[in-house]
């Protein structure tokens, strides 16, 4: 057994740790107030390699896999969640189908710019009427010569007013339910596409959004792989980027915790400071030995994925486990910052609206319970 990351991902880790304080931190505030993602990162993390660090060279990417997806954004996340959605949706939704079922002219055109931080992705596939049973979308495509027609709507769907191409699912063959499903890229741009905003309760630096297609006409040639497979392709591209989506919580966690250590040594109440209360002093402890737990149990699993297992439990494991450790610790720091914590401009305050939707994103805690114990055999 290693239990060590290697040379390479230590000073993967330092550089991005360091990217993220000097260029990304400072964003932050801004980005929450105008309820926007600075779209500008996309190109500087591109431009540095760090944007798909697991993807292979020869598209660009870092070629750390799963485990390098994971380092990138844990370090994001411990400086701020909602930037770090849409990075990691471009990481991984959005390009994953393309990488894995993409043809060579489709690679070039649609994952090497989005790997470059040349052009920003968005993945779609939720809907009004169809959010866990992602088998009932709605959203129509009919083929008519070299084109598909698409009509119908997507929502909830990060990066939608900034992306330059949506990764789309949609229903070839509403006759065949999930087998019905295909995968076809819209570019920004295309006729009767169009998204629009929506506020949400927290990743206020995330750009969320409504698209509409409206007899949108789209070339055959942007079909990804074969027409009826985009379920599967999906599934595949949502088990990846549930690990990674429990390397954010950890990284959220982490920084709720460091954020808790500091203000208990800081903060004096009856003549001392309050990490000299037991009380206090007992929840920074199981906060650093939860985290501790949690960051061994998704690098080994983001590990057994680069060693080629599909991690159809283990990877949903780790994702309830980091959503939920993170929402916990979220609360905790809220309730060791007290009145301060509450307070609109306070750190904790965003740590503790932006961990609530872990519970939501890449499946809900009760699907990834599903398949979990349906991989249990039950
Ligand atoms: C900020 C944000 C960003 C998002 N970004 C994207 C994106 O980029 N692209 C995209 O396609 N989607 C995106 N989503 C959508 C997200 O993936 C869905 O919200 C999620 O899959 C849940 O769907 P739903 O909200 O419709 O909930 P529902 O499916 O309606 O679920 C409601 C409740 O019922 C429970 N439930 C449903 N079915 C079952 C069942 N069979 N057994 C037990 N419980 C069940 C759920 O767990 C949940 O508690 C985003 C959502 C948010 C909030």
């Amino acid at each position: 057994m290693d239990f060590e990351f290697n040379e390479e991902q230590k000073m993967f880790r330092e550089a991005v740790k360091d990217f993220a304080s000097r260029e990304v931190a400072p964003l932050v505030d801004e980005a929450e107030a105008n309820e926007s993602c600075p779209a500008e990162l996309f190109t500087k993390m591109g431009k540095l390699g760090y944007l798909c660090p697991g993807y292979p060279a020869e598209y660009g990417g870092g070629g750390l896999g799963e485990s390098g997806t994971c380092i990138m954004v844990e370090e994001l996340a411990r400086v701020c969640s909602g930037i770090t959605s849409g990075l990691m949706v471009q990481s991984g939704l959005a390009t994953y189908p393309i990488l894995s079922h993409g043809s060579e002219e489709q690679k070039q055109r649609f994952l090497v710019p989005a790997v470059n931080g040349d052009k920003i992705a968005a993945y779609g596939l939720t809907e009004p009427n169809a959010g866990s049973d992602a088998a009932a979308i709605e959203t129509s495509a009919k083929r008519d010569g070299d084109y598909y027609i698409i009509n119908g709507s997507k929502i909830y769907i990060t990066n939608g007013t900034i992306c330059d191409f949506v990764t789309l699912a949609v229903s070839t063959d509403k006759s065949q339910g999930s087998r019905g499903i295909s995968t076809i890229v819209v570019e920004k741009g295309t006729t009767g596409f169009s998204a629009s905003k929506i506020s949400k309760l927290g990743h206020h630096s995330a750009d969320t959004a409504e698209l509409v297609f409206e007899d949108c006409w789209v070339p055959a040639t942007n079909l990804i792989g074969e027409e009826g497979r985009g379920y599967k392709y999906m599934l595949e591209s949502l088990n990846s980027a549930r690990i990674s989506h429990a390397a954010r919580s950890l990284g959220l966690a982490q920084a709720a915790y460091e954020a808790s250590l500091e203000y208990a040594k800081e903060r004096t109440q009856f003549g001392q400071p309050i990490g000299q209360f037991q009380t206090i002093a007992f929840k920074l402890a199981n906060m650093a030995t939860e985290i501790e737990a949690a960051r061994w149990l998704i690098y080994r699993v983001a590990w057994l994925y680069d060693q080629g297992d599909e991690c159809r439990k283990e990877a949903p494991m780790a994702k309830v486990f980091a959503s939920d450790l993170a929402i916990r610790l979220a609360e905790e720091a809220m309730r060791i910052h007290a009145g301060a914590g509450y307070m609109a401009e306070s750190r904790v305050h965003r740590y503790f609206r932006d961990a609530i939707l872990y519970h939501t994103t890449e499946g809900t805690t009760e699907i990834q319970n599903l398949i979990i114990s349906r991989e249990l055999g039950l």
